[in-house]
């Protein structure tokens, strides 16, 4: 954090996105998701969650556009964690709005949520370590959700065939015939963004995925996840801010329930709000 500061000065408060360095993916939805525009996939407004009062979200607004990659970046306890919660349907929020696409999520369960297209990486691993690679592929395309469904599945040669694309987006087309208990932490990790993107999701939600891997294990990370925003939105909370500068993707910067500030990842480590209470001076 201190290097941070030294390499960004704090310059003048800049809340605005930043015109420079787009990426060069065309549809990445950089540019500034407007509230209002209806091209957002996801739609966050005015959302307030209480635990016993306190708010963990305190009329939060925010939006990711269709196949954007975005990393949300704040002191623990800013409520990143309960915005995930919420997209999924796991919380309910006290008040707001919560859109997707047209569909209002906050009038659906969490499991048909799931059905919509919104796929969420946990931080515990949830693999079957005695099963393969590919048989672990295998079972999140058949259907996690419905076990009798996934003992009476068949697979056709598409879905060979999607299971490969996947093991070379997760980067273990090598050891699809390895035992997941026996892969490495971060193949571990990229094999359960592997089983997520076997549903197929609109929307892949990722908190803290670099906790616990090696330098090389986070590069390939961003690696990947920059491949899947070419196909799917990505959300993705995270630490480590040589990891979210290497994702190139507009960052949001949460404090107390609500959005601190947005922008390049350039913009926001100038920022002096961003500086006093989560870079420290
Ligand atoms: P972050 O992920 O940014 O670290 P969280 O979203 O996990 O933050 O938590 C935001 C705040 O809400 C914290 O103060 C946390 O203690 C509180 N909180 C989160 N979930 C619950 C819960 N189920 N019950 C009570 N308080 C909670
Ligand atoms: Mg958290």
């Amino acid at each position: 954090m201190t290097e941070l500061k030294s390499k960004y000065p704090p310059m003048t408060l800049n809340m605005a996105p930043a015109p420079e360095h787009q990426p060069s993916r065309a549809l990445s939805g950089y540019g500034n998701p407007d509230l209002n525009s209806g091209s957002s996939l996801l739609m966050i407004q005015s959302v307030t969650v209480s635990f016993d009062g306190f708010k963990a979200l305190n009329d939060l607004s925010f939006a990711v556009a269709e196949r954007e990659l975005r990393a949300i970046i704040g002191p623990n306890g800013a409520g990143k964690t309960t915005f995930m919660d919420v997209v999924t349907g796991k919380t309910r929020p006290d008040r707001g709005r919560v859109m997707f696409g047209a569909t209002d999520l906050l009038r659906r369960t969490e499991a048909s949520i799931a059905q919509l297209g919104i796929g969420r990486k946990f931080q515990r691993p949830t693999v079957f370590e005695e099963q393969t690679v590919f048989e672990n592929l295998t079972l999140a395309l058949a259907n996690p959700r419905s076990p009798s469904a996934s003992i009476a599945y068949r697979m056709s040669a598409g879905d060979r065939d999607r299971i490969h694309e996947i093991a070379g987006l997760i980067h273990l087309s090598d050891v699809l015939d390895v035992a997941s208990g026996s892969l490495s932490h971060g193949q571990k990790q990229w094999l359960e963004i592997g089983m997520v993107l076997a549903q197929q999701p609109r929307l892949l939600l990722v908190d803290e995925p670099a906790a616990g891997m090696t330098p090389a294990e986070r590069d390939r990370t961003v690696t990947i996840l920059r491949n899947v925003a070419e196909t799917c939105a990505v959300v993705v909370i995270e630490h480590d801010m040589e990891f979210v500068r290497n994702l190139s993707c507009r960052v949001t910067v949460l404090n107390e329930g609500m959005v601190l500030a947005e922008g390049s990842m350039d913009d926001v480590v100038r920022n002096e709000d961003v500086i006093d209470v989560y870079l420290g001076r």
